[in-house]
């Protein structure tokens, strides 16, 4: 961590009201006290990123670009520094924490890019015989000052989502990070002022308020702001968007993912893939296997290798790279995942595998779930899959397409008419066949339908979302 102490608002960084201690979920001991802001530096945050707004909107492309090309390389030179702060601040298992910072880098990277395709074209107006004559062109407007808010299982990524698609944009940020996890963001934060800095921009292009919900409800009300821009549950994106309205709000929430077996599948690479799918990150990943669907000829072999498999999974210390599940966020995250499992099971489930090491909730896989249940219907955000066997291919979709969610799904198949059918019947916003539903590249469409979200991550996608068509209309005299 190489940054200054305070929080980065306006020009410079400034004194927090209150510090509180980062834990790290392994073992309860203090990561580094953080500062914590509050409404009034929201508020400064706010008349600070509207100060600057017209300056950034106007900054040349050579300088958004080489601002984000500065901060990749620079966290390319941090990489592993970056990774040890996240397992720290997170608790998540090292192998993920350093996919979290090379997605970011490629993050940064794509943004970078995308300010050299900014552009608008032109529109043949003539197709009207009123318009006859008349030259027409739009352009790309960026939004305004876009508030980012993020949760706390991918701290880096997430704000990089909000931040780099902004600068690459022209539009101010300011980042609340989640209250368990602002080291990493912090860090960013200060290396891309440091970077815009240096580029000639104004440093408050990008700020920085911790805190909780007050300090989040004061950025996304505020109607001078153009947009929000939100990772985190479902339960606060829909609060956020009822409060924001009319602001433009982009929505990206959680899921319950489904992963669906076919009796023509492999099911070795399906049995691999679930482990792999259901307990990265210790299953605190918004597209992680959840629901496992499988046509019931062959539930009992998969099954089977499922069992075999689960043992050879690492539970333990996030720092060693062998770890694959380690603690969840926080005690009461424990807690409650323990209490959605032990329900399923009081109501008829089967707790087919679970193992723990200390107070570590390591894999578990819960059979014969009922619709009804919290460990089906709800996110669980926990190293738990639930397994369903259904008569055929035609209930099994049906199974995933009755959740509320709808963010990624996967289909193992061998047969190419049933990928197709899957691609064109699922409803989500992504269809993986063959592969885990939390394949993710930063440069992909990204984002959900239903109680999943609305808009599109990825910076192609977040730089649509983040400007508005400005159309020209002229009659050259
Ligand atoms: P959360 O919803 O509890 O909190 C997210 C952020 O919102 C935090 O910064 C929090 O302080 C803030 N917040 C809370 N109330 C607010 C309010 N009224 N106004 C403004 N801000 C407010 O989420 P979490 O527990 O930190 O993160 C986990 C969730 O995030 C899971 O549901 C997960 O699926 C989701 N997630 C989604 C994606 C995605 O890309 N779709 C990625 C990562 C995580």
């Amino acid at each position: 961590m190489k940054y200054p102490a305070g929080l980065p608002v306006g020009e410079t960084w400034v004194d927090a009201p209150s510090t509180e201690p980062v834990i790290f979920p392994y073992d309860g001991s203090t990561v580094a006290d953080a500062p914590v802001g509050d409404v009034e530096l929201a508020r400064q945050a706010l008349d600070h990123a509207l100060a600057v707004r017209d300056a950034v909107e106007r900054l040349p492309s050579y300088v958004r670009r080489k601002a984000l090309q500065s901060v990749h390389a620079t966290i390319s030179a941090e990489r592993d520094a970056f990774v040890d702060l996240l397992v720290l601040e997170t608790g998540k298992p090292l192998v993920d924490c350093r996919v979290e910072v090379d997605r970011t880098l490629l993050t940064l990277e794509t943004s970078a890019e995308e300010v050299a395709r900014l552009h608008g074209e032109t529109v043949p107006l003539d197709l009207l015989p009123s318009g006859d004559g008349l030259v027409g062109f739009w352009v790309r407007k960026p939004i305004g000052v876009v508030v980012g808010i993020t949760g706390f299982n991918y701290p880096l990524l997430l704000a990089s989502h909000k931040i780099a698609p902004a600068i690459a944009a022209g539009c101010p940020v300011i980042v609340k990070p989640a209250p368990q996890t602002p080291l990493a963001t912090l860090w960013l934060v200060h290396l891309m002022r440091e970077a815009l800095v240096e580029a000639g921009a104004p440093a408050a292009a990008v700020q920085l308020v911790t805190g909780g919900p007050d300090v989040g409800a004061t950025l996304t009300t505020d109607r001078r702001i153009g947009a929000v821009s939100f990772t985190g549950s479902a339960a606060v994106g829909h609060q956020i968007a009822r409060d924001a309205a009319p602001t433009k709000v982009l929505l990206e929430l959680g899921s319950n993912s489904a992963l669906v077996v076919a009796a023509d599948a492999d099911l070795d690479a399906a049995a691999d893939a679930i482990i792999r799918g259901g307990y990265y990150a210790s299953g605190q990943a918004c597209i992680s296997v959840q629901r496992v669907i499988v046509v019931e000829s062959i539930h009992a072999t998969l099954l089977d290798k499922l069992t075999e498999r689960l043992p050879a999974v690492v539970v333990g210390d996030p720092r060693s790279p062998e770890t694959r599940v380690s603690a969840l966020i926080d005690p009461k995250s424990t807690s409650r995942v323990r209490a959605w499992v032990d329900a399923s099971v009081a109501s008829g489930a089967e707790l087919t595998y679970s193992s723990k090491d200390g107070d570590l909730l390591g894999p578990t896989v819960l059979t014969d779930v009922a619709s009804g249940q919290l460990a089906w219907d709800e996110e669980i955000f926990g190293p738990v899959i639930a397994v369903r066997s259904v008569p055929d291919l035609e209930t099994a979709f049906a199974t995933v397409n009755a959740s509320r969610y709808g963010l990624h799904a996967s289909v193992f198949t061998s047969s190419l008419d049933t990928a197709f059918t899957a691609i064109d019947q699922l409803d989500v916003g992504g269809v993986v066949i063959n592969e885990v539903p939390g394949f993710r590249s930063d440069v992909m469409p990204y984002g959900g339908v239903k109680d999943s979200g609305i808009g599109r991550e990825g910076p192609r996608f977040a730089i649509e979302e983040l400007t508005t068509t400005r159309m020209a209309i002229i009659r050259p005299r």
